[in-house]
């Protein structure tokens, strides 16, 4: 059944291998032709039609609409330069209480993360998928609503592709909007960001915060969010204080435990 699936997705898209136990590697190059990348991102900006191949972002070639950007997009558009990513696709259903039975699709080249981007927008957190055991790394948070994405496998799977295509297309241009404003602008509509007191143990102590500052998260806003983190949890679980003493004991080595090796031996063996 998997290889049935891979072998009806070899037709549109890039798959250059599978791994056991229902991956997929598939490789992607979200860009659209330099003259259709004003139109396209602008569209995606406005949260209008835009086509995606399996290779990339299409304008559709119905659109009437003005194609106006803000300011800041439209500057660092020139410097976007196509690239080709290899994302590692788990299609079966899984893990139903942290992404609701979505696709989960990860980047390994280049490596999208939160040990690369402590302040990224769109990422699921890292989490062990209680069905395999296998550590889940940061995925795309590509769709606030995966019932949407189809009602059978194939096509779920699809849906869940051209999302990330667009998805890549936003993290390319928040990349660049990134290297000027702090925390950068991703474009279209916005899921809701990770409440601060989530980032203890997902992201370093000793790398950048995720407010942009460019400190330390040791030296930022690492405290704060563990008094709101142990605030939370000693309300609502008693036991979840045991995490809180080993973060407050020693959070980088609890980050590099629980969250840092594990995804490094997952994306290693994906990467394999
Ligand atoms: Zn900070």
């Amino acid at each position: 059944m998997f290889e049935s699936l891979v072998d009806k997705l070899a037709r549109e898209y890039d798959i250059i291998g599978t791994k056991q136990e229902g991956w997929f590697v598939v490789r992607i190059n979200p860009f659209p032709s330099p003259e259709e990348l004003p139109l396209v991102v602008s569209d995606i900006e406005h949260v209008r039609v835009v086509g995606v191949s399996g290779q990339e972002v299409l304008h559709w070639e119905h659109c009437q609409f003005e194609h106006d950007l803000p300011e800041l997009i439209a500057q660092v558009l020139p410097a976007l330069k196509s690239r080709t990513y290899t994302l590692a696709v788990y299609p079966y259903e899984t893990s139903e209480q942290f992404l609701r039975k979505q696709p989960v699709i990860i980047s390994l080249d280049p490596e999208i993360s939160y040990r690369k981007y402590p302040d990224h927008p769109h990422l699921n957190v890292p989490f062990t998928d209680t069905k395999t055991g296998f550590h889940m790394p940061a995925s795309f948070c590509y769709t606030d609503n995966p019932d949407l994405l189809g009602d059978d496998n194939y096509s779920r799977v699809k849906s869940s592709l051209q999302q990330a295509t667009l998805w890549l297309l936003r993290h390319e241009v928040w990349l660049e909007t990134r290297k000027r404003v702090a925390k950068g602008v991703w474009i279209g509509p916005n899921a809701e960001l990770l409440p601060s007191w989530a980032y203890p143990g997902i992201i370093d102590t000793e790398g950048k915060c995720h407010c942009g500052s460019g400190n330390l998260y040791k030296l930022c806003h690492y405290e704060r969010d563990l008094k709101e983190r142990e605030e939370l949890l000693f309300k609502d679980s008693p036991e979840q204080m045991h995490s809180i003493k080993y973060l407050k004991d020693d959070p980088h080595l609890f980050w590099c435990k629980v969250t840092n090796i594990p995804s490094r031996k997952s994306l290693d063996w994906l990467r394999s």
